[in-house]
Order: C-alpha cells, then sequence, then structure tokens
C-alpha cells in the first residue's frame, strides 16, 4: 500500500554523522534502539576513532525524545564487560555440568556439530528438538525457526513474565498493556497503577507521568511496596499480594451498585447486553443465544446475538437500529429458553463481593475502597472529554465526536506473576470497559496492530499429526485456543509439547511454559527430548523456579551415565550461571553490535496514533568472533535446507540475517516481511511492497524507525471504527473485519467448561482434570486464594514474599556493567519494622527468610514502604559466585541473594502427582505467590548468603583477569600493553 501518511524521508543529518577534528581523530555519532532494556528508547552512540565514549538518548526519537536512563547510558561498560563470551565453547568431555570446564572451539566446529544433530532429529522426531528464548525481541524470527524445524517445543519467556497480563486482558478487550497499549496520560485526570514495577514502557511513561503530574491529575498506585513510580504517587494504597482480584470485583461491585458504569458504552461495544443461555438443563447453558434470523457473517466470530430490546420488550438482533437492550434481567425466549443480558450475570457475581468482603482480603480499609470506586467513576462520568473528530462505527452511525472518559489504568506483573493472575485481569479489563475507557482519550488506548480479534485468529494445532519428519509444523507454535477442539493434544487427551502448553492443564497458554520445561524434560513428562538450545535465559539462576534443584536436574544422569537431558545448547552474551551448564556455549553479541528488527510481526514500538516499528544498526563490529543469534539461526536454517530459506534448486536463500530482513516474505509475493517501512523497489511502500535493497538504510536515516500515523478518525474507538477496521483488514494487519466486542462474559472460557462438564460433544479433559477445568474456565471473573497459598500453612507460613526489578538493572544482565554495579552490588531483604521487630530482626542483621520448598540466608533492611504481611527484594541482584566474572568473594555472591530458591515449579496436585505452580488457565508462573515466615539467623552463622555454590572459573575467551573493581578507560587501547588497560 502507498505510504500516504508516512513520515517522508527526512532531510536531517544523515543517521551515521562523520565529524572532522583538529588531528587525526574521527568523530562519529550513530544511531540506534537501546537494548539495556526492553523499552527500546533510540539511542545515539558517540564514537571517537571506532571506539564508544559514550551514549545519549536520541532526542528525534519519539518514545524517549532524548530521555536516557542509567541503563541505557552504561551500555558502554556492556560493551566492555570483563564477562563477554568471545568464543563458541565446548564442554570438555567427562568434566560435569554447571562447572563451566570449556574447550573454545570454531564456529566451524560448533555448526557442523548442530547441523549433523539438529539433521537427525529433524529426519526422525522433530518434537525432540526445543528451543525457548529469553527476553528477546526476535520472536518473529526465533518462531520462524520453530516451525520450519517443524517442532512444536517453542516459547519465550512470556509463559513466566506476564501471559496473564496478555491473555487476561486480549480475551477480553482484544489488546493489552505495555507493547499492545497503555494509559493515555495525556488527557487523563486519574491515574491508577497496580502491580506495576519500574521497568516496563520505562522512559516513555516516565515522561508521561511527570507531564501527567504537571498538568494537575492524580496519581494513585497500588501495590504492596512503594518503590519506584509509586514513589512519586499521590496516594499510596498497600495491599496484599495476589488479592487485587478481590480489591477489583469490589470497586465493579461499587460501580455497578452506585450505576456510575457508562451503559451507552457498555450497549453498543460490549456484549454487557447479548442474552445468555440460562437453562441449566440445555447443552448450551452459558452460551450466547443465535439469532436465527440474522446471518452469522463469520462461524469464527459469529455476529448474530440476541438482546432484550426495551422499547418492544421482545428480543432483537443486536445493533438493530433504534433499540435499546436491557442490561438488567431475566427474559423468556419464544423458544422458552429463559435468557439473561451477561451484565445481569456480572452483577450477580460481584453481588456479594463488597468493599468490607475485600477489606478482609486485600488489607485495603472498606472506605478506601468505597472512596476510590466513587472517585473513578465520578471522573469518568462529569469529566468527560468530547474531541472534534468524526468517525463511523462499525454498525454505519457516524459520530461527530470522539468521547474520553479520563480515568487511566496500567498494571503489569504484580498482577499477572500470580496463579490467580488470569481471573484478575479479566477483573480489571472489565472494570475499565464500565468505566467506559477503553481506546478512548484519557484512558486506555491500543497499539498497532492491537486491537486483535477475540481471541486472535492465530492457531497451533490440534494433534500430534502436525509433527513430521523434515517438514515445517503444520501451524503456528503458539495460538489462541477458542474452544478445545484448539487444544494441541493427541487422541487420549495427553499434551504435545513439552511444557503441556495447550493443554488440558494449561489451555489458554498463549506464551507457552518455559517454567516448565527443564523439569519436564528430566523428567520425561510427557516425553524426553534430544537438544534443548536456550537463547539468553539464566534458567540456572534467576530465571528458574527452584533454582538448586533445576541445578541437579541439568546435571542429572540416568542408568546408563547419560545426561537425562542429552544436549545443552546456550546462546548469550555472557557468562552467566546458566552458560556454565552448557554442552555448547554460542557466543552472541551485543545489542550495539549487530542488526535487530523490532517487527510489527511481533512486538513493534507502535505508539497510540499508529504503527512503527524500529530497528537496531551496528555501531561497532563484533567482539572476538561474537556472531548474532540471527545470524546463527540463518545459517542453522540454510544448512538444515528449511523451506523458508531454500531456493528452487536447494541454494540458501539468505546470506545472512541482514538479507533475510530485507529479501523474506511471509507467503511468495505476500509483499510482508519482518519491516513495515519502506517497502517496494523504489521504498515508497508501507507495510506491503516488494523487498527493498536499500530498506536497512533508510531506516538507518530516519532514527531506525518508521512511523505511520493514523488519520485522527482512525486513531480511537477501533475495536469498533469502521474506518480503522476497513483499513487494518486491507493491509492485512487484521484477518477479518468484524468488530472486536469487549467480552465482559467469555464465551471462550464457557466453552471449555461445558466440556469439563461433560455438556458439549467432541474433546472433554480427562477426569483427573474435569473439576480444575470447570472450575477455573468461568465465563465470569471471581476470585481465589492462589494455588500456593491454597497449600501453605498460613501459621507457620504468615507472610508473602515478592521480588521488584529495580530501575538500574533488568534481569541478570547488568552486574557485570562497571557502572551499574555501583547503584546496586548486593540486596536486601525489605521488611516492615513491626514485622522485624516481632520476630526479634535488627535492621541489617541476618535472617533466615523460609519457604515450605527451601531457605535462603540473607541481610535485612527496616523499610516502611512495604505493608507489613509482605517482605520484598530486588530480583536477580545476587550471583552465584564466580558467574557474570564476577570475583569468587563478590558482594553480588556474599551478600546478595535470589528468592528463587524458596520457589517450587510445582504444587502437589488436588488427585496426586503435581502440577505446575501456575496459573490453571494460562499457565502463568507464580511467581508473586510464595508464602514465608523469618526467623533471626544464629550470631555464630556465617555472614554470608545462603545456599552458596562452588565457585565457577571464568570461562576461555573471557577477560584473563579477575578484577575487583570492573574498570574501563577510553583509548586504553591505544597504550602500550593489554596488561595496562586490566589493571588500570
Ligand atoms: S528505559 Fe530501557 S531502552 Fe530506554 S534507555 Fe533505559 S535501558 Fe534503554
Amino acid at each position: 500500500m502507498k505510504a500516504e501518511h508516512a513520515m517522508p524521508i527526512e532531510n536531517h543529518p544523515p543517521d551515521r554523522k562523520l565529524t572532522s577534528r583538529s588531528g587525526s581523530e574521527r568523530v562519529e555519532v550513530k544511531t540506534t534502539t537501546c537494548y539495556m532494556c526492553a523499552c527500546r528508547c533510540g539511542i545515539r552512540v558517540h564514537l571517537r576513532d571506532g571506539e564508544i565514549r559514550y551514549i545519549d538518548g536520541n532526542p528525534e526519537h519519539p518514545l524517549n525524545k532524548g530521555v536516557i536512563c542509567a541503563k541505557g547510558a552504561s551500555g558502554i561498560m556492556k560493551q566492555v564487560s570483563p564477562a563477554r563470551l568471545t568464543q563458541p565453547l565446548l564442554r570438555k568431555e567427562g568434566a560435569d555440568r554447571g562447572t563451566g570446564t570449556f574447550e573454545a572451539i570454531s564456529w566451524e566446529r560448533a555448526f557442523a556439530i548442530l547441523e549433523q544433530r539438529l539433521a537427525k532429529i529433524r529426519a526422525t522426531d522433530p518434537k525432540k528438538f526445543a528451543l525457548f528464548t529469553g527476553r528477546d525481541q526476535m520472536q518473529a524470527l526465533t518462531g520462524l525457526f520453530a516451525r520450519q524445524f517443524g517442532t512444536p517445543n517453542y516459547a519465550a519467556h512470556g509463559g513466566f513474565c506476564s501471559v496473564n497480563m496478555a491473555a487476561g486482558m486480549i480475551y477480553t478487550i482484544g489488546g493489552s498493556f505495555w507493547e499492545f497499549g497503555g494509559p493515555d496520560l495525556d488527557r487523563a485526570r486519574i491515574f491508577f497503577m497496580i502491580g506495576t514495577a519500574e521497568d516496563h514502557h520505562s522512559n516513555p511513561l516516565k515522561i508521561a507521568i511527570s507531564k501527567f503530574k504537571r498538568n494537575g491529575g492524580r496519581f494513585v498506585s497500588i501495590n504492596p511496596v512503594r518503590t519506584g513510580y509509586s514513589a512519586i504517587a499521590d496516594e499510596w494504597v498497600p495491599i496484599r499480594p495476589g488479592t487485587d482480584g478481590a480489591f477489583l470485583l469490589a470497586v465493579i461491585h461499587e460501580i455497578i451498585a452506585t450505576g456510575l458504569y457508562d451503559r451507552e458504552f457498555l450497549v453498543r461495544y460490549s456484549n454487557a447486553g447479548q442474552l445468555v443461555n440460562c437453562d441449566g438443563d440445555s447443552a448450551d447453558e452459558g452460551l450466547f443465544v443465535p439469532d436465527g434470523q440474522s446471518p452469522e457473517v463469520n462461524p469464527q466470530y459469529p455476529q448474530n446475538k440476541l438482546w432484550w430490546d426495551r422499547h418492544t420488550n421482545r428480543a432483537v438482533a443486536t445493533h438493530s437500529p433504534g433499540a435499546d437492550p436491557f442490561l438488567l434481567g431475566e427474559f423468556t425466549l419464544d423458544s422458552g429458553v429463559r435468557v439473561k443480558p451477561s451484565f445481569q450475570l456480572l452483577e450477580e457475581r460481584v453481588r456479594e463481593c463488597t468493599p468490607e468482603w475485600a477489606a478482609e482480603l486485600t488489607g485495603i480499609p472498606a472506605a478506601t475502597i468505597r472512596r476510590l470506586a466513587h472517585e473513578m467513576g465520578i471522573i469518568a462520568r462529569d469529566q468527560k472529554i468530547e474531541l472534534p473528530i468524526a468517525w463511523t462505527d462499525t454498525w454505519g452511525v457516524e459520530h461527530e465526536t470522539v468521547t474520553g472518559n479520563p480515568v487511566a489504568f496500567h498494571a503489569m506483573r504484580g498482577l499477572a506473576a500470580h496463579s490467580n493472575g488470569f481471573h484478575t485481569i479479566r477483573s480489571l479489563a472489565i472494570l475499565m470497559s464500565l468505566l467506559g475507557t477503553i481506546d478512548r482519550p484519557g484512558g486506555f488506548r491500543h497499539k498497532a496492530p492491537f486491537p486483535r480479534a477475540i481471541p486472535p485468529s492465530a492457531k497451533s494445532p490440534n494433534s500430534p499429526d502436525a509433527i513430521k519428519p523434515n517438514t515445517p509444523l503444520a501451524g503456528l507454535v503458539l495460538g489462541w485456543p477458542a474452544s478445545p477442539d484448539d487444544l494441541f493434544i493427541d487422541d487420549a487427551g495427553k499434551p504435545v509439547r513439552i511444557d503441556k502448553g495447550f493443554s488440558w492443564e494449561y489451555p489458554l497458554a498463549v506464551h507457552g511454559l518455559m517454567h516448565n520445561v527443564i523439569t519436564n524434560a528430566w523428567r520425561g513428562d510427557p516425553y524426553r527430548i534430544d537438544t534443548l538450545l536456550i537463547f539468553m535465559a539464566n534458567m540456572a539462576w534467576n530465571s528458574t523456579m527452584n533454582t538448586s534443584e533445576v541445578r541437579k536436574m541439568l546435571n542429572d544422569k540416568d542408568e546408563h551415565g547419560h545426561f537425562k537431558i542429552p544436549f545443552l545448547v546456550v546462546c548469550d552474551a555472557f557468562q552467566s550461571e546458566m552458560t556454565a551448564f552448557a554442552d555448547l556455549v554460542l557466543p552472541d553479541t551485543t545489542y550495539l553490535e549487530r542488526h535487530d528488527v523490532m517487527s510489527m510481526l511481533d512486538r513493534p514500538i507502535s505508539e497510540f496514533d499508529g504503527p512503527m516499528d524500529a530497528v537496531r544498526i551496528p555501531v561497532v563490529p563484533p567482539k572476538g568472533e561474537c556472531k548474532p543469534f540471527q545470524d546463527v539461526l540463518v545459517e542453522l536454517a540454510s544448512r538444515l535446507k528449511f523451506p523458508a530459506f531454500t531456493n528452487a534448486d536447494q541454494s540458501r536463500k539468505f546470506a545472512d540475517y541482514r538479507d533475510f530482513v530485507i529479501n523474506y516474505e511471509t507467503e511468495p509475493g505476500s509483499g510482508i516481511g519482518f519491516l513495515s517501512g519502506w517497502r517496494g523497489k523504489d521504498g515508497k511502500q508501507f507495510l506491503k511492497g516488494e523487498p527493498n535493497p536499500r530498506q536497512w538504510e533508510m531506516y538507518a536515516a530516519n532514527n531506525c524507525i518508521y512511523r505511520y500515523p493514523l488519520p485522527p478518525s482512525y486513531q480511537y474507538m477501533r475495536n469498533w471504527n469502521r474506518g480503522y477496521l476497513e483499513w487494518a483488514q486491507r493491509v492485512r494487519m487484521r484477518r477479518f473485519g468484524e468488530p472486536i466486542l469487549i467480552q465482559l462474559y467469555s464465551e471462550v472460557l464457557q466453552t471449555f467448561r461445558l466440556a469439563a462438564q461433560g455438556k458439549r460433544p467432541g474433546r472433554q479433559p480427562p477426569p483427573h482434570l474435569r473439576q480444575r477445568v470447570a472450575t477455573y474456565f468461568d465465563p465470569l471473573p471471581f476470585y481465589y486464594a492462589p494455588l500456593e497459598a491454597q497449600v501453605s500453612d498460613p501459621a507457620r507460613y504468615p507472610l508473602n514474599a515478592v521480588t521488584q526489578r529495580p530501575m538500574a538493572m533488568y534481569h541478570s544482565w547488568d552486574s557485570q556493567n562497571a557502572w551499574l554495579r555501583q547503584i546496586h552490588a548486593h540486596n536486601y531483604l525489605f521488611v516492615n519494622p513491626r514485622t522485624a521487630a516481632a520476630v526479634q530482626i535488627a535492621d541489617d542483621g541476618w535472617l533466615w527468610v523460609e519457604s515450605q520448598w527451601g531457605r535462603v540466608r540473607c541481610m535485612a533492611r527496616y523499610s516502611e514502604a512495604v505493608e507489613p504481611g509482605t517482605v520484598w527484594t530486588w530480583n536477580a541482584i545476587g550471583k552465584a559466585a564466580g558467574a557474570w566474572h564476577l570475583a569468587p568473594d563478590a558482594n553480588e555472591s556474599q551478600r546478595g541473594f535470589i528468592l528463587n530458591h524458596l520457589i517450587s515449579e510445582e504444587l502437589p496436585s488436588a488427585g496426586g502427582g503435581t502440577m505446575s505452580n501456575a496459573d490453571p488457565v494460562t499457565g502463568q508462573a507464580g511467581w508473586y505467590d510464595v508464602r514465608v515466615r523469618i526467623y533471626p539467623a544464629e550470631p555464630s552463622e556465617a555472614k554470608e548468603v545462603a545456599p552458596q555454590f562452588q565457585a565457577l572459573a571464568p570461562a576461555p575467551g573471557t577477560s584473563r583477569l579477575r578484577q575487583l573493581w570492573l574498570a574501563y578507560f577510553a583509548g586504553a587501547d591505544r597504550l602500550p600493553t593489554d596488561r595496562t588497560k586490566e589493571t588500570l
């Protein structure tokens, strides 16, 4: 399509500025995209004679507008980190995993090992290869690689991060927070932040909050801990972890009871008025009654539903001109079927969820809950915004303005990472909908390619027949189930995936369950695999639950002396705890050394006003023999002759990743590839167009982004905006054009429940899972205690323990960073002074924190900024001795700790055996559910963190010296000896 709204290639100074200085020094400024966290800010890298001197924010970048954080500015220290891996490494014959005993090998040998092994697996049983990745930004490529390989065993980090946030919101409103949508703080009057740490959308959110507060907006933070963003909130509302669902249901109760919901919005844009079959004897109980007189339109998203019209007092097709449905009441159809509007069922559900009920669970006084509910309801009702933007809805009604109800929310892992998180997040999405804030000014707004259909139309296969030797998988590796027919199970109902995603155990595991992979593969449940390739995920430390046991599993052997997980490949840029367990280590580049895309096929950097994608372009050459993982995948895909990577004459299609990005099309001739901007031979097309050989250069000349602002009439109400929906379908951003009605009541969930109740023909859960599915696949949100709390003794373990990510470090990436280490080199367990005093724990004193799964010794720090029933610490500051090239006695291992030792990846199952410590709907890891007790360490005990592990030696190819202080002096390369540089 022609890029009529696209930004032209601007005539600002070219991307790579070359400035002459006196003498022979060459000073350059190169733009690229930061990757010190996942926020994807634009940066300028300043170089002198090819050496990076400093990094600052790119003022011309629309996301961060020149702002940079501590991490972003410290990228230079990542570049020169002594922990950098520089050569492929092979575990020495006979050495144990975890000791990091390696020999350096060539890339040719590494590729030959992989090619031989993977070719054999692919030709015999492709599912014996599993690829799981951490916080990467290339899932469009890694997912394509897995699919072309033919394995179903692929996922990224979402299952242990925030899949509940994605699934709970997308199954309700067709979009979610973070990359998919967010709060419109430019116009909001009140902003509620719930369960959010400092990292997601970091700089853009900081900019937005600062502007919001200057404009007089009120900021309320609901969180067990007052840190980061919460520290500048106008009101902090402490809440017990895992009880957010109760709080939200009580707020919904108040909004409905006081009539503060936006009736007009709900009637037109949600399924609130649609009639639900309430006949207990019917096989269709709980499903929407179809209107036999209206066309279905699209069997995947049927449009023929009924309202009960207030004017005629009879059932009519939804959105009939002039009709106005009852939202409350009970009616009988001519057929005799008893029906209720879904809103009535919601009202019944929350009737008992009073503020008093929630106060008991959450610790928030009932009066506060009531006050906050009224505040949001009254602002939504009385401070409406009218933008003079005409638009037409999908049913043909023309609107002269866009209306906004200026109440905004933002939420993240604090809500998601609980085994009750899916229903909590459904509650939040429903509350936002009741207030009439979806894709409206001042409320929540989508980011392209969202909104998606509910559920999105992408599907993974539903039978093991999709897996065939030497053949791509017949379906996507990750999809969005709409019914039991979409589960990826065999005829006996058993999981096909190694992580059991899309099985009856975790039916809506739309991001997979990375936290289950090692345990399942080690146990051979549901089967054994051969090769596990892990990219950028520290599964032997902070990215795994039950760290100590998982480390044993990685090194465990069967009765024949063979590793239970036979071959372990790890790709990373640094010597982490995980690389020590690899059989083969592949040294990745840093983000400053490679091409990357933040693709419209994956998670682009779109803003509210339209699609935007971005790239990274190398600013320095790779260190040593480092190779970008993308290039490794393209090389392997070519050697293994995956169809999408091979020409008809069996020659390779793409020279490398750079070439792949330019020339790959989703289908031959589709004109759709990884990058949406500057497509077509002349670079004038957007989204669809022939490959453009100069595409990278055009991104480079435009701050590494392509932005496509939509006309204002397409920027709001996109779920139901005829113009936008037609445009999105035309450019293939959406497959279908039907409106995306908010699902207050989820028929998808009810479909699973009917199967579990034996009322639905076809697939039904095995007996031991029937009750579980029937309970948790409730079409309306409900509150239940997290699964871990259900199997914990509250008297013995009275406290919740949670972690938060600090602003200055991202996951485990940054302890090798000399500058960031100055901010965090160890961590404390933060304890409310009242809680600490009750068990005689001193400020700065050593204590034990213990769950039913394990215990950790660490240091306490008093803090009033935590509610008394919770203890918390920073995530991933603690390190195993010697990892990340830190000295064995570095603070990170002696005084830094992780809580992961206290968290089990499995819980006892009601029917015997175990289940993942995860949400029963989505498989989201229940990180924040662990229950603990604390007590002082004995004075005679060592003043060091426990448990400790044998110190790792530096891996071949990392810096030769262990430095007490990590330091770097620019220009030291030009000093006489390497030794000088190492010891400066
Ligand atoms: S917020 Fe993240 S992406 Fe932005 S500058 Fe900081 S580290 Fe980089």
